[in-house]
């Protein structure tokens, strides 16, 4: 679709063309989850209910694999079990069901496996230096969830509740999985939900399923020397305007891969996403993008891609690093000058004539996977842009962010974003 057939404004003042998206998801919220909508219903489909869980325990559990077992290094070891919920389009959300973690089936004609009606989130749990087991602002993830969801006509839930199921799982699995001893350890969490509606006609699932599992994923080693990012060029791009790219869904990944490959083969870490003929900058990989640069009037800036073209995902460590900057970096008591914040749509043209004028302080990438990363080189267009990196890896501002926001997930600081999970034998 043309950008131009997006922004026509009807004549009643409503915009029926750009509605088109908004007013689906409305409506999906009202029928699926009404506590969640602002219009009225009269839906009687059961909501997604935490405290109807139904416990099962795995009676044949894992050996905990010993720190040095490559398994950790596979992504591919679960915990002993899982969180699974069906929803179906005339009784609502099933009570959910922690149970053995293992294979499920689906039918061959299954939605998700024909038209990716399909949406993840991506969190850790983590083994504190104080003992605690912590997830970071689990409720950014869920809320997120039901974003993606609903973008795919997959069912609402109560955010609050999906959170809940994700707290049983780690307080059954955490304790064993990310041992008190071993401080330092995370797990991953990955929320899935799939539309399971067994038939072929392009239509909304009629069934779904939510799931949770949780595995080991391996510690991605940072390059030593900082992140290498290739720009991509324009016969591929990762998001665009009325699309999707705000949303955790499968369909934004699988495409990318060949990109991605391809970076590799050319000794790069990731593709820094770029859209559009003027070159926005939008993210790297599947990471949120930032750059600290001197402004042409000799600002400090902070700057990153906005969120309200729904281009970008809105990353919950992106955020966190906005929030903290803006508490932190606000005056000189760091040490480091203050930055001011600037989320808005910027150019690798802007980027490369800051470098050019010697103003980029650094550059880094950020998200649950990665955590914060530095960039040390940035390919455009046959130029090699050598970002600063003065810690070994990264710049200052990227080391100094990445220590607040781990002593805040380990527990160093005791700080409202880390969500202590108490741990349980039975539920
Ligand atoms: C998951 C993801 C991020 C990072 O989000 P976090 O909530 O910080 O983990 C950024 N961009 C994309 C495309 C992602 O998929």
């Amino acid at each position: 679709m043309s950008p131009s057939a997006i922004s026509t404004t009807p004549p009643n003042g409503m915009d029926k063309t750009t509605d088109l998206a908004a007013s689906a998801i409305e409506q999906k919220i009202a029928e699926t989850a009404p506590a969640l909508s602002k219009i009225a219903s009269d839906s009687k489909l059961a909501p997604l209910d935490a405290s109807k869980l139904k416990f099962t325990r795995n009676t044949t559990p894992k050996t905990l694999p010993a720190l040095d077992d490559p398994i950790r290094n596979t992504s591919s070891f679960c915990t002993d079990h899982m969180i699974t919920a069906v929803w179906s389009a005339s009784t609502g959300w099933a009570a959910p069901e922690l149970k053995p973690y293992g294979p499920f089936s689906i039918m061959p004609n299954a939605s998700v496996l024909h038209y990716a009606t399909e949406c993840f989130e991506g969190m850790k749990a983590y083994r504190g230096f104080d003992g605690a087991l912590r997830l970071f602002r689990p409720d950014c993830n869920t809320r997120r969830m039901l974003t993606s969801a609903t973008r795919i006509s997959l069912p609402a839930f109560e955010p609050s509740e999906l959170e809940k199921l994700i707290v049983n799982l780690m307080a059954i699995d955490g304790a064993k999985f990310l041992p008190e001893d071993q401080p330092g350890k995370f797990i991953y969490i990955r929320p899935t939900m799939i539309g399971t509606h067994a038939g072929l006609g392009v239509q909304i699932p009629s069934e779904a399923m939510l799931y949770v599992i949780a595995t080991y994923m391996p510690v991605l080693s940072e390059p030593t020397h900082g992140m290498k990012l290739l720009a991509s060029q324009n016969d591929m791009v990762r998001a665009w305007p009325g699309g999707f790219g705000y949303a955790k869904v499968g369909a934004n990944y699988g495409p990318s891969l060949i990109a991605q490959q391809e970076a590799k083969s050319r000794g790069y870490d990731q593709v820094l996403w770029l859209l559009g003929n003027e070159g926005s900058v939008t993210e790297a990989g599947a990471s949120n993008f930032f750059v600290v640069w001197k402004s042409k009037e000799g600002k400090l800036q902070l700057v990153t891609a906005p969120l309200a073209d729904k281009i970008i995902l809105d990353g919950v460590t992106r955020r966190s690093v906005l929030q903290l900057v803006r508490e932190r970096l606000s005056d000189n008591k760091t040490g480091l000058q203050p930055l001011e914040i600037v989320e808005r749509k910027y150019t690798m043209t802007e980027v490369a004539e800051a470098y050019d004028d010697d103003r980029i302080v650094e550059a880094f990438a950020c998200g649950t996977a990665f955590f914060v990363v530095g960039v040390s080189d940035i390919h455009h267009r046959g130029k090699d842009l050598k970002i600063p990196v003065v810690r070994g890896n990264a710049g200052e501002y990227a080391t100094l962010i990445k220590s607040w926001l781990k002593n805040i997930m380990y527990g160093k600081e005791q700080h409202e974003w880390g969500y202590i999970v108490e741990p349980k034998e039975t539920l």
